[in-house]
């Protein structure tokens, strides 16, 4: 009997494993690994990736179904982003068909083809006709072309959508005589924007950063970590456009990973001005299509430089040759949900896989970066110098307790806002808590709102007039008195951004105060605007949370304030000391760029805590070195490699059966180094209307961890109790709630 050949597919689906096909007797040849194929799947048909062929299957011939169609004649994944891919699925114990699909475009797993296909763009022409009369009887025409008038004589396809919407008008339909009549072009857009043919040239790099770009460049032909930590605005950005232009020379591609582009679209065009190539860029603020454009322009080549947020990890790039990971410290590279892998850690994975350098870059680097590099791991290269200013910011701890207290300000901070505002400085007030106040109390009888789905109080937005919970985005209309006693003395407990910024309007009416937070930048464009007029220096005192300290250069602030740092100091999450020095040096780093001398005012009430004495007077690494020997001491990250099992319930029991069945499947392998906590309540037990429990799994060596896990998870998913419960497995947790 003739042996048939069998397709290993990956299929989008929660299993954990690939699935075996029949090749069909008309297809000639079976399709390469990482060509997409149209399969059954149940009773359904998948859009699945081709994972490998073998003669032989462990089903039973008879059961094996025949694939429907090959869709690709090439792989729209190669063999270099499949390995990644697969190596994420193992590592990160999540389904293969599942990984691939979170790293497609939307248009890919839907089957469309792989090719460069911008949408379509209606311009007028420079026809000098006179419209009022040729479309006097045309109504929709007139529209139209009035509309395009407006906006800047072009629409795409995604503003006529949106403006048919608006106006209830089918405008499409006038596209066509428009364009018979001379007066409207239809062309194809292009997602890469044009090269700019006149490229900026940048400083003469100083002397650190040529150390730097020299010692990298000496080093492209293998796999090479290095981490560059360099204070706020001393040139990394520089030293990454020197990298990126000595690999492009050697006609490799480029990757430059960034937390968010999608806002900031400065980096992006920062590169493009200065190495005048065609760059594609992938983050969340784009359409399906401009999507799959700029991913296939990577994929094919191109795009010679990709910059991206976390999932650009993933971009085919057939000569990768660099990958820079701009601000690796932060947070967003770590996706919270289904797949939870580190876009960072996956850079080191991929870089090595591949043998080329990755470049880590960041002021405040994590703590696990600098371990690696202190231990010999990457190569750590030191930028200590601001580019631009002479003299680093002056740096003041508060004590809150000796101090008048006003709204949330000490008077040593209005003093010195009064001053700077006085002498045409800019002031940035940093505070990550939004709303006016964060509880709302009846002065009589005690009274709080706590939310019911959740184990926290309400905040009080005073603007809009309403109690929300921050985990859960309940809310509910402010009560007019006390609802437990009819108190009508209802005192509002603690600062939040909202009553910061109108406790500054009112004490500094003749200056312009502007609150960036997520409550005051919702609308699209308003973050923009904000940002810009905080840029110009329109706005005299920027009040804001975390949304202020990332990447954004205020060239005119020469006044930081550090709100509350207590929260940070107190916190039982492991990562929240490492947190909170970033952000104060972070925050600290937007004092006094460009030419005038910053000062930053750091108010507490625990002046003492070694954590601030350390980051203050021995710098951010001095205090990295202090907190990773707390780390040792108490078995973290990344002394200690870590499994958080987390699961959800609505009903408490259910939660705890199922982790307790959980931990009992461990009970046996519970050897070899790994230790077990838990199952403990989240430190939030009750969140979104759902009980949360965890279970923690350590170890100081990864196998055994990695070992154990392929086999519990797939217990895990036979458990009884599984069916009842939302459950989920973070290997490499970023945080512990
Ligand atoms: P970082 O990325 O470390 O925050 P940037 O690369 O953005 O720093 O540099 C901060 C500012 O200093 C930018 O305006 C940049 O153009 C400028 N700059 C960088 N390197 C130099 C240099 N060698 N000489 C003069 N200006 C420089
Ligand atoms: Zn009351
Ligand atoms: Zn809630």
């Amino acid at each position: 009997m003739n042996k048939r050949t069998i397709i290993q597919v990956a299929v989008p689906a929660p299993l954990y494993t690939t699935f075996d096909y029949l090749l069909p007797a008309r297809e000639q040849t079976a399709p390469a690994v990482g060509c997409r194929v149209k399969v059954p799947f149940g009773r359904r048909s998948m859009i699945g990736v081709v994972t490998g062929s073998s003669d032989h299957s462990s089903i039973n011939p008879k059961r094996l179904k025949a694939l429907y169609r090959v869709l690709d004649h090439s792989p729209v994944i190669p063999a270099e982003a499949l390995n990644l891919l697969m190596w994420t699925a193992r590592y990160y114990q999540h389904p293969p068909g599942e990984v691939i699909s979170t790293a497609l475009p939307a248009l890919l797993r839907q089957g469309k083809a792989a090719e460069i296909r911008g949408g379509l763009l209606w311009r007028l022409t420079d026809a000098n006709v006179d419209t009022t009369t040729l479309l006097q009887r045309a109504p929709k025409q007139l529209q139209l072309h009035m509309l395009l008038q407006q906006h800047g004589g072009e629409l795409d396809e995604e503003r006529l959508r949106a403006l048919e919407l608006e106006t209830g008008a089918s405008l499409r339909s006038a596209i066509k005589p428009l364009i018979e009549k001379g007066i409207v072009e239809q062309c194809e857009q292009n997602c890469l924007p044009e090269a700019v043919t006149h490229t900026d040239s940048g400083p003469d790099m100083n002397i650190e950063q040529r150390t730097i770009v020299h010692a990298i460049e000496g080093d492209l032909a293998q796999y090479q970590a290095h981490l560059l930590h360099g204070i706020t605005g001393s040139g990394k950005t520089e030293v990454y456009i020197m990298l990126a232009e000595k690999v492009l020379a050697a006609g490799k591609q480029v990757l430059v990973l960034a937390p968010e582009i999608g806002l900031t679209p400065q980096l992006t065009e920062r590169f493009r001005r200065r190495l005048g190539i065609r760059i594609a860029a992938l983050h969340s603020g784009l359409n399906d299509s401009q999507r799959l454009c700029a991913w296939c322009a990577a994929a094919n080549g191109e795009a010679r430089l990709l910059i991206g947020t976390r999932s650009a990890i993933f971009t085919p790039m057939p000569d990768l040759g660099l990958i820079i990971v701009d601000e690796e410290h932060d947070g967003s590279y770590k996706q919270q949900d289904r797949l939870r892998y580190n876009a960072r850690d996956l850079a080191l994975v991929r870089a090595r896989q591949k043998g080329i350098p990755v470049v880590l870059g960041s002021a405040t680097p994590a703590l696990e970066s600098l371990h690696n590099a202190w231990r010999g791991h990457y190569r750590l290269h030191h930028l200590t110098q601001r580019a631009v200013a002479d003299k680093p910011p002056r740096v003041e701890l508060v004590d809150m307790r000796r101090q008048p207290m006003d709204e949330g300000l000490s008077a040593t901070l209005h003093q010195r806002i009064g001053a700077h505002l006085q002498q045409q400085g800019q002031v940035l007030l940093f505070l990550n808590r939004r709303g006016f106040s964060p509880v709302l109390m009846c002065h009589a009888c005690g009274w709080t709102q706590s939310c019911g789905r959740c184990d926290a109080h309400m905040t009080y937005h005073r603007g809009k007039r309403l109690l929300r919970c921050h985990h859960c985005g309940a809310d509910t209309p402010l009560p007019p008195v006390c609802p437990d006693c009819g108190g009508e003395e209802l005192i509002s407990l603690g600062a939040g951004t909202e009553r910061i910024e109108q406790a500054l309007a009112a004490k500094y009416p003749q200056h312009r105060v502007e609150r960036i937070d997520r409550d005051s930048t919702r609308r699209k464009g308003t973050l923009q605007s904000k940002l810009d007029s905080a840029q110009s220096g329109a706005a005299h005192i920027l009040v804001g949370t975390q949304m202020l300290a990332k990447g954004h250069d205020f060239p005119n602030v020469t006044l930081v304030g550090i709100l509350d740092t207590d929260q940070g100091l107190y916190s039982s999450d492991f990562r929240a000391a490492e947190h909170l020095a970033q952000l104060i040096t972070q925050v600290a780093g937007r004092a006094g760029r460009a030419h005038r001398a910053g000062e930053v005012l750091i108010q507490t009430h625990h002046p003492d805590h070694p954590l601030l004495q350390t980051l203050l007077h021995q710098g951010y690494e001095g205090f990295a070195r202090a907190a990773l020997v707390e780390r040792e001491q108490v078995g973290f990250p990344p002394y200690r490699y870590l499994a958080l099992l987390r699961c959800e319930a609505i009903r408490a029991d259910a939660g705890i059966e199922f982790m307790q069945a959980a931990r009992a499947l461990l009970a046996p392998n519970a050897s070899n180094g790994v230790e077990i906590f838990g199952p403990v309540p989240a430190p939030m037990e009750k969140r979104a209307g759902r009980y949360r429990t965890q279970l923690m799994l350590q170890s100081a060596e990864r196998k055994p961890l990695h070992r154990l896990l392929q086999p519990w998870l797939q217990a895990l998913q036979q458990l009884k109790s599984a069916g009842r419960v939302r459950w989920s497995l973070d290997i490499d947790p970023y945080d512990t709630y």
